[in-house]
């Protein structure tokens, strides 16, 4: 979708940092961290948001993004002391941007439960 930011960074139209990729994801880091380390984990392929991906598709871009948000966990040295996944949905779970991602949240102690 080419009025998708994340769509765009896939593309490379938009910069990011990257912190990982495989064939179905892309991993880089939020412009606006809310943790030490606080990185995106997104399907190349464009969803509105969990809701959206569909039975088709779920087998596919679920496990894509927990295996390239876990592999990034480990390679920014998160494993040992934990970290937290977290995918916002729709208005009520703080959604912001319109292409499903998956937040990987680590580097300090996160307080539970969420605002
Ligand atoms: P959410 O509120 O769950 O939809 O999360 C969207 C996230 O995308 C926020 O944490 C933003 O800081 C982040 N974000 C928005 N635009 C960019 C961008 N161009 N590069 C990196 N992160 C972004």
């Amino acid at each position: 979708m080419s009025d998708c930011i994340f769509c765009r960074i896939v593309s490379g139209e938009i910069p990011a940092r990257e912190a990982g990729r495989s064939d179905e994801a892309l991993a880089f880091h939020d412009l606006n961290p809310q943790a030490p380390v606080h990185v995106l984990v997104i399907p190349r392929d464009h969803f509105d948001g969990a809701n959206d991906v569909g039975a088709a598709d779920s087998g596919r871009i679920w496990p894509a993004l927990l295996n390239l948000a876990t592999t990034v966990a480990r390679e920014l040295g998160l494993a040992d002391a934990g970290y937290r996944l977290v995918v916002n949905s729709g208005m009520d779970g703080g959604q912001s941007v319109g292409h499903l991602h998956l937040h990987l949240l680590g580097g300090r102690r996160l307080t539970w439960p969420p605002g």
